[in-house]
């Protein structure tokens, strides 16, 4: 198991930055004496050598995309090479257990895994496979014999190994005017504190969350400002739930790199609760913050236990305009809950906020997911919507009981995909899910003006650009 490349770590998709999932246990499996190779699929080919090579193959599925190129990586590996042991960690493989344990890998690892890979390996360099011992099981290590919750113990940190990874040029940037600038990626915590019923981390955390040390957190950022990174992405579930923590490590940042900016996702409950923390955020070189509006419907945002109401939405705006820092909302456009006059609202506040540059198109065509273990199961009249678990694209299945929302849904998402294929404008994308949208209600389209090329050109120019990650997925 020590020689190079018997254990084998892939990444499939990480939302466009170069993977946390491959560099973390990289680290945590060299400090123990191993010599694990790592390929990102994402951007660059796995070769079947490494693949053949092997005697363990780890895949990270930290998101639902993920999770999907994960299994065709893990069929691919039994193909050939049938004696190596397949795991899936992370996120969406605690989740889909089951499913994947039948048709794709002998061991899912949930919550925090490093430790559980590590037992993983040990027992395998000893010669045994945990299977072979379901009275010995490992922490957070599920096997078809063994189930066992996800490790909520906080792991043993390092500082993720990156100089094996593809560069970072090879990765989503920062645009910035007409600038578009590396970025790296780092996360100062895990887990999350609160339980929004549609996350996928309230199923696998239940509310717990662990900050990764301050140290190891900058030296992370130190290699990849190193390596060229200008912007640094925080990767957290939420940025806030560690104020002060996240605080410190933010000055320290602007303290030792004070060019390198920052973007962090922050729910609005927590930008109403932390508002006086915004314009030192700014100075420090905040250049956006994501925020999981999810939806404007009080209805629907309770059903989410989202923490907040539509008030609070534009309470946080004024938040975060008073300190100049862009809000990038994210959207569960379409759910069981979500009416035809919802939807339009959320187009309306859009337009009426000066938000249209600010959301990415994909946001409006995002459909609930609900994978097995989501505490939305347990909502009361989840019998009600719920359909069967299609447990191969890893949710249940629900229909909306208007019609005409599954409608939208899919004229939007066509609408989106084609403004992506064109390279089209986001406010041209945001018109035509508009007009898709008003005609699904029956309500009159409004024409686009007969403007000029000049006149275009005007309204561009007094456009603000608000600055962005080049990777607009984000599940
Ligand atoms: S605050 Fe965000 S990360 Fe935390 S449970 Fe809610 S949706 Fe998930």
């Amino acid at each position: 198991m020590r020689s190079p490349g018997a254990v084998l770590l892939v990444s499939c998709y990480e939302l466009g930055h170069q993977p946390l999932g491959l560099a973390e246990p990289l680290a945590i499996l060299r400090a123990a004496g191993y010599a694990p190779a790592a390929v990102d699929t994402a951007v660059e080919p796995l070769p079947d050598t490494a693949v053949v090579a092997a005697r363990l193959v780890a895949i990270s599925v930290p998101m639902h995309t993920a999770l999907r190129l994960g299994v065709a990586v893990a069929r691919r590996v039994r193909a050939l090479n049938p004696a190596a042991r397949v795991v899936c960690y992370g996120l969406y493989a605690a989740l889909n257990a089951r499913y994947l344990l039948r048709e794709a890998a002998d061991a899912v690892l949930g919550g925090e895994v490093e430790p559980a890979l590590l037992a993983l390996v040990r027992a395998l360099e000893d010669g045994r496979w945990v299977t072979d011992s379901p009275d010995d099981p490992i922490p957070g290590v599920t096997t078809r014999a063994v189930v066992s919750p996800p490790a909520l113990t906080r792991a043993p940190f390092a500082v993720p190994a990156r100089d094996t990874l593809p560069p970072l040029d090879r990765y989503a940037r920062l645009r910035r005017g007409d600038e578009a600038l590396l970025a790296g990626y780092v996360e100062a915590t895990r887990g999350c504190l609160h339980t929004c019923r549609h996350c996928p981390i309230t199923p696998v955390y239940g509310g717990r969350f662990f900050a990764v040390p301050r140290a190891i957190v900058l030296d992370d950022i130190r290699q990849q400002v190193r390596a060229g990174a200008r912007h640094i992405t925080f990767g957290d579930p939420d940025f806030l739930n560690g104020p002060t923590h996240s605080l410190r490590i933010t000055r320290a940042l602007h303290a030792e790199f004070p060019d390198v900016t920052f973007d962090a996702t922050i729910k609005v409950e927590h930008i109403l609760e932390h508002r006086a923390l915004f314009p030192e955020l700014r100075d420090l070189g905040c250049a956006f913050i994501v925020s999981a509006v999810e939806s404007l419907s009080d209805t629907v945002l309770s059903r989410l236990d989202k923490g907040h109401t539509r008030a609070d939405v534009a309470v946080a705006l004024d938040i975060l305009r008073a300190a100049a820092i862009p809000l990038r909302p994210t959207l569960v456009a379409f759910t069981p809950w979500t009416t035809l006059d919802d939807y339009l609202d959320v187009l309306d506040f859009v337009a009426a906020h000066g938000l249209i540059d600010q959301v990415d198109p994909i946001q409006y065509a995002i459909r609930l997911l609900v994978p097995p273990g989501s505490a939305l199961l347990d909502l009361p009249d989840a019998p009600a919507w719920r359909g069967a678990l299609d447990d191969a694209n890893f949710t249940y299945r629900w229909d909306h009981p208007d019609p005409r929302m599954d409608q939208l849904y899919h004229h939007v998402s066509a609408a989106v995909e084609a403004g992506r294929a064109a390279g089209a404008d986001s406010s041209a994308t945001f018109a035509a899910v508009r007009g898709l949208a008003l005609s699904a209600a029956g309500r009159p389209v409004p024409t686009v003006p007969d403007t000029t090329e000049t006149d275009r050109e005007l309204v561009l120019a007094a456009r603000r650009p608000v600055p962005h990650l080049t990777e607009s997925w984000f599940c």
